[in-house]
């Protein structure tokens, strides 16, 4: 596994920004992609405010973080920087889906049915929206959330009753393995989903996005059309903090 180094100043962020883009390239150049079809998404779960600023100081403009007390905590304390957005691309419970509509910009693992309703409704009483990716298990764990990709058309015909979500396409975390011949058909699946779905979407559920790939496989992703990467390690290091604690199923991996 590659080792990834911490970046605390403005201008280490800026090289780690600058070698993420350089492999963003390479990987579109190998697939014939253009770099301005994948926009890349640094997140920044642990990582403390005073360098937070400075990634935004680099460049840094909307942060993806999976926890939403973390996210909003982090959001009222650089409240002062009306250019910095949030992304939630973590499992959401809905007693937490309040503090969601508040503040984040975009929400990336919408599964289920009462997490919409509950978004919609406290985005209603703020009149604000959302824009919101769904999370697909491509990886068949059982562990990991979202909805089985058989599952994912039924449930996107219902999401056009909650006028304040702007569905904007599918989100998946891959299996977490060096091996790229068992990573890179999560990515296929979600791409495959994504074109069957977009024959019968209901009017005003876009199914353009795929977010899909993270430090350790960005590039196959992209190579599969991911439009969005979420990139934590490799732009602001190693993580201490194991993943158990962001992702329930790490124990398993
Ligand atoms: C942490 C996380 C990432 C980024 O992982 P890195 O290994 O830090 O690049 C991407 N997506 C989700 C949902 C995450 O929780």
């Amino acid at each position: 596994m590659t080792r990834y180094t911490t970046a605390n100043t403005v201008e280490e962020f800026r090289q780690h920004l600058a070698d993420v883009h350089a492999r963003i390239a390479a990987a579109c150049q190998r697939s014939g992609r253009d770099p301005a079809t994948v926009r890349l998404l640094p997140v920044s779960k642990t990582v403390p405010e005073a360098r937070l600023r400075n990634a935004h100081l680099a460049g840094c403009h909307t942060l993806g973080e999976n926890k939403v007390q973390e996210a909003h905590r982090k959001w009222l304390a650089m409240s002062n920087l009306p250019d910095l957005k949030w992304a939630i691309i973590g499992h959401l419970q809905t007693n937490k889906a309040k503090l969601v509509a508040e503040f984040a910009s975009e929400f990336q693992a919408l599964d289920s049915l009462r997490v919409a309703a509950a978004l919609d409704k406290h985005l209603q009483a703020l009149g604000r929206s959302l824009d919101v990716l769904v999370q697909v298990n491509t990886s068949g764990e059982a562990s990991k959330f979202g909805l089985l990709p058989d599952d994912v058309a039924a449930f996107v015909q219902q999401l056009p009753a909650f006028k304040s979500l702007r569905v904007r396409g599918l989100m998946t975390l891959a299996l977490f393995s060096d091996d790229a011949a068992k990573v890179r058909p999560c990515f296929v699946r979600l791409r495959e989903l994504r074109e069957r779905l977009r024959e019968d979407a209901p009017d005003g559920v876009a199914m353009d996005e795929l977010s899909m790939g993270m430090s350790g496989d960005f590039e196959l992703a992209i190579e599969q059309g991911a439009t969005s990467v979420r990139v934590g390690q490799a732009i602001f290091g190693a993580r201490a903090v194991p993943d158990s604690a962001y992702w329930l199923d790490a124990a398993v991996r």
